[in-house]
């Protein structure tokens, strides 16, 4: 059952997602109704297309939250956070390649971090790669 691994986070960002979808539906067929009222064939159509796209991808993100997926996990890589700092023990996760053996789901005081911040943290902190994931910079395997 999928279901079960629904948290309180994702039942909220799902129902917003939905609600967004459905608002994004209704103000798009308006905005094409206009269009079509007053002949502008091109933009009625275009709004029509327009919307159905984004609805799409609001009901995609909404069905993978509700299959799981933290959208943060899955969001912040595109952007350039592709590691995930445990400030607890001092270890850097890297997200391409996370295993099991990571306990990402047990961190407490994990944050996202971008390789420039995570290459200072090494340099200068010293911080460890995780021997799972990062094994590059893991120096207990020194
Ligand atoms: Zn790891």
């Amino acid at each position: 059952m999928g279901n079960l691994l629904i948290g309180k986070n994702s039942a909220v960002i799902g129902f917003t997602m939905f609600f967004l979808a459905i608002l994004s539906l209704v103000v798009g067929l308006l905005a094409a109704q206009f269009c079509f009222d007053k002949q502008e064939v091109f933009f009625g159509i275009l709004s029509i297309a327009t919307t159905l796209v984004w609805v799409i991808i609001v009901l995609m993100l909404f069905k993978m939250v509700m299959n799981g997926v933290r959208l943060k996990e899955y969001l912040l890589p595109i952007i350039g956070f592709n590691y995930i700092i445990n400030h607890s023990t001092k270890q850097i996760h890297r997200l391409k390649n996370k295993k099991s053996d990571c306990l990402i789901e047990q961190m407490i005081n994990k944050k996202y971090g971008t390789k420039l911040y995570v290459s200072f943290l090494l340099k200068y902190k010293k911080y460890d790669g995780c021997r799972h994931c990062y094994i590059e910079k893991d120096k207990s395997q020194l």
